[in-house]
């Protein structure tokens, strides 16, 4: 049988879990989408901590796999049985399924979500996934209000930096976190009353000396290891603990009598599930692009290399190098 030839598109492969040199420019294969699904060009995908989990084996995956979990891009084929999209609509989508660093790929229509005109693509691209996180995080896993003091860690990363701005729009104290003079002030610039750089200074002191030993609401702790448990003694009584990551490795086990001494309350949520049903995602998604369109998030995109650098990129988001949001852009 003379099949027509396959269609190759470049992408980045992952055939052995590991560093950086793990990520592969290659050549695959992409076929038709089958039925509820689109395939889409990608004109930006955006690069997250949780694609550095998967290259390392953290996060399982079937190998080979195509990494990233975000992007934008133009629909270039409809699936059969879908009436509500069409060639030429431009989409985002964050989450499931994986392989965005790929210069085209086939998707679930329902992951996709429209992006309004007023929102630049590439914008779209670095903030969908930090930011619908830092929605849920902050008015749905701790509502936070006017008056609330709040704990950012790695407060000039992607999602950091959404959420000083978002909390700071909120009417919230916030007290953030970073580890160098130049994140600092990118963390001030976006909303931190008070910044620490914790690897310098001893972070649960200085929470407990500009709280006067009151401490603060909710910590919202995507470092893991080494804050966890400084970030528990920064609570105040009642407070919530809400582990969100674990850029620095994965936290010790907690004992629930570490609770008991101030009746904490401890979540560790994952975006997934607080999109799961389309109308969900879509309202995360427009509390997203709405606020960007309203000028109260303002998305940093601090990088911007070519989906080939992808190794590069991981390379520093590692090494703490990196601010704000990354994008990569496919070469051709
Ligand atoms: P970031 O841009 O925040 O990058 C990670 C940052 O963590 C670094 O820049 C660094 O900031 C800090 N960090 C502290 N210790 C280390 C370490 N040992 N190695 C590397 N980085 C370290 O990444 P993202 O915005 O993409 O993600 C932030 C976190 O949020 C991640 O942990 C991610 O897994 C999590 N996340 C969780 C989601 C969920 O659903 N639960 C969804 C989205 C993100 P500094 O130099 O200032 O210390």
């Amino acid at each position: 049988a003379s099949a027509a030839a396959a269609e190759m598109v470049k992408a980045i492969r992952v055939h052995e879990l590991g560093g950086p040199e793990v990520l592969k420019w290659e050549d695959v294969e992409i076929g038709e989408p089958k039925e509820g699904e689109i395939r889409v060009k990608n004109k930006a995908i955006g690069v997250n901590f949780i694609d550095v989990y998967y290259r390392k084996g953290v996060y399982k995956a079937e190998l080979p796999f195509t990494p990233g979990r975000e992007a934008v891009g133009v629909v270039t084929a409809v699936g059969p049985g879908l009436t509500d999209r069409k060639v030429g609509d431009i989409v985002a989508y964050a989450g499931n399924p994986m392989g965005s660093y790929a210069e085209e790929q086939i998707l679930p229509a329902s992951v996709a979500v429209p992006v309004p005109p007023a929102v630049d693509y590439k914008i779209a691209a670095s903030v969908l996934l930090k930011g619908m996180t830092a929605y849920v995080l902050l008015h749905q896993c701790f509502k936070v209000e006017a008056g609330h003091t709040v704990l950012v860690h790695a407060a000039a990363g992607g999602v950091g930096s959404l959420l000083c701005q978002w909390a700071k729009a909120l009417g919230a104290t916030i007290i953030g976190t970073v580890s160098s003079e130049e994140k600092a002030s990118q963390a001030a610039d976006d909303g931190c009353h008070h910044v620490i750089i914790y690897t310098k200074e001893d972070f649960v002191a200085k929470v407990n000396e500009i709280t006067s030993g009151k401490g603060v609401n909710v910590v919202y702790d995507s470092v893991g290891r080494d804050t966890f448990q400084g970030s528990l003694a920064c609570l105040m009584s009642r407070g919530y603990m809400v582990s969100f990551g674990q850029s620095s490795g994965g936290p010790d086990p907690v004992p629930l009598s570490d609770l008991a001494p101030k009746s904490l309350f401890l979540t560790r949520p994952s975006l997934m599930h607080y999109t799961a049903t389309r109308d969900e995602l879509l309202q995360a998604a427009g509390e997203v692009f709405a606020n960007i369109a309203s000028g109260v998030l303002r998305v940093r995109i601090n990088h911007t290399y070519p989906l080939s650098d992808a190794a590069r990129v991981h390379a520093d988001l590692e090494a703490r190098k990196t601010s704000g949001s990354i994008v990569l852009i496919p070469d051709s």
